[in-house]
């Protein structure tokens, strides 16, 4: 007998639990991935995801072949090839991860029509994309946490399932066809300095950082110059890593840093716990402030500026460029750069969050859209008012300018904390500088967001 093994965001062999069950199950596998058109056509294939997603795939075929099997890989309709795989397998059964997104969701319910109309069998297995899952912890009296520090208390009594070790051996029927694999090579558009994808490269890192820089992560976790944290983002995005074992792993290390860093990991499932209970709130205000945001007409200069990097608040502009460079900026930076828009600026989170999404490398529409709206105040936040300065916090966070400077170079020339606020220069020493003047005051900004809000 056969069973099939429908890949999504889960590229890995390491801790994979549908993988596991169909080896166990049935004497030979189809290891499948649909490059899916429902994804293509909502524009979320960006140039930096598809290339990474290109590497992942590359890796874990490697991987397979290692093991005397293949990836196969088909495009179009995620249904259609799936039934045309179990058709031309004569499979019984597909395993695959259960879906926490709305679209992973339907396409769980479609598929499983489809299949059970054609007397097979869909098993969806939970765990496998997050570490707890949606659901499996809730408050008495809703059907999710709205505040993450109880959530977080719960999540973290909550029992994991154990890790299981990548397959020996896998064995694939020859006869079933595959289409051609994509690659990086033919993806036009990807940020020069984007990383590498696969699981190889994700055990990689995973292994360094739980042996180095974990320790400190509680005390330079918001250091923008010494860029500490773990950069597993994409990798958990595309679920290179296992969220479990990365949470098993990093509790073995102990000590504040592995706190910090297992705290962090539970952001990431609360948020996936919100948006399933909540699926809306991927576009529509989890908590509805006002829906009076600047018009975007009025503000269209500012939102260029914003994105382009050119605001003339060089924390802020240093952050944007990363993002086009790197596909990716650090967690302090995406909050200054996401409160400036939306409460400085006073615009939709929803251009924001756009504009993340079309960059990230780890770009997910759970932790994507959810801090957006946590920043924005329309969200989670039970500060819903609180503004980032982005001028106390760059002093903070990038006390000596390297940050600014190493995204800068217009500005390299300004040393120390100086590079922070080029607007106290001389005139005649300024116009050395080719760099913008502040597209807003920050007490103006203030002023519009209490008038906005209707704060006193
Ligand atoms: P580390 O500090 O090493 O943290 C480890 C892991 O914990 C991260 O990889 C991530 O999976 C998780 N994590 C950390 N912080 C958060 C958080 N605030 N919310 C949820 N999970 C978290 N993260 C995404 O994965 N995809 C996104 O699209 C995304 N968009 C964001 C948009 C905004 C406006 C903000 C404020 C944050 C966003 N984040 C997003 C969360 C966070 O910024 C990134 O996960 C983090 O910067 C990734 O870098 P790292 O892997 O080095 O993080």
């Amino acid at each position: 007998n056969v069973s099939v093994v429908l890949f999504t965001s889960d590229l890995r062999l390491h801790d994979h639990p549908p993988l596991r069950a169909a080896l166990d199950s049935a004497r030979e596998i189809v290891p499948l991935f649909v490059c899916d058109d429902g994804i293509i056509d909502i524009g979320f294939a960006v140039p930096n995801r598809r290339a990474f997603l290109a590497d992942c795939l590359a890796d874990l075929d490697a991987g397979l072949r290692r093991r005397g099997g293949r990836l196969v890989v088909r495009h179009g309709d995620v249904v259609a090839q799936v039934c045309d795989v179990v058709t031309q397998a004569d499979a019984d059964e597909v395993h695959m991860a259960a879906g926490v997104t709305r679209y992973a969701q339907r396409r769980e319910e479609r598929l499983r029509e489809a299949l059970e109309s054609r007397g097979r069998h869909l098993y969806s297995h939970d765990s496998v994309v997050t570490a707890v899952a949606p659901g499996a912890v809730t408050p008495q009296s809703s059907d999710h946490f709205a505040v993450f520090t109880p959530y977080h208390r719960h999540w973290a009594r909550q029992p994991l399932r154990d890790v299981l070790g990548a397959p020996r051996v896998v064995r694939v029927p020859d006869h079933v066809g595959s289409d051609e694999m994509p690659s990086r090579d033919d993806v036009p558009g990807v940020a020069e300095r984007l990383p590498s994808g696969g699981e190889t490269e994700a055990r990689k890192r995973l292994t360094a950082w739980l042996r180095g820089e974990l320790a400190q992560y509680a005390r330079n976790q918001d250091d923008l110059a010494g860029d500490a944290t773990s950069r597993l983002s994409a990798h958990l995005h595309f679920g290179t890593v296992s969220a479990v074992e990365l949470v098993h792993r990093t509790r073995r290390v102990r000590g504040p840093g592995a706190d910090a860093f297992e705290r962090q990991l539970a952001w990431r499932d609360f948020h996936y716990q919100v948006l399933a209970a909540r699926p809306q709130a991927a576009t529509v205000d989890y908590r509805p402030r006002n829906d009076r945001w600047r018009s975007q007409d009025e503000a269209a200069q500012e939102i260029t500026a914003w994105k382009e990097g050119r605001t003339g608040y060089p924390v802020i502009d240093a952050a944007m460029r990363q993002l086009r460079h790197e596909g990716w900026m650090h967690n302090r930076v995406r909050l200054l750069t996401a409160s400036f828009l939306t409460k400085t600026l006073y615009v939709d989170w929803r251009v924001g969050a756009r504009h993340f999404l079309r960059f990230l490398v780890d770009g997910d529409i759970a932790n994507n859209q959810l801090n957006w709206q946590w920043v924005a105040g329309t969200g989670t936040d039970t500060r819903p008012n609180r503004i980032f300065n982005p001028l106390a916090q760059a002093k903070r966070y990038d006390p000596d300018g390297t940050y600014v400077r190493r995204w800068l170079p217009e500005l390299a020339g300004l040393p120390g904390p100086s590079v922070h606020e080029p607007w106290r220069l001389p005139a005649h020493e300024r116009a050395a500088y080719d760099y913008p003047e502040p597209v807003v005051d920050l007490s103006e900004g203030l002023a519009r967001f209490k008038h906005f809000r209707g704060l006193g």
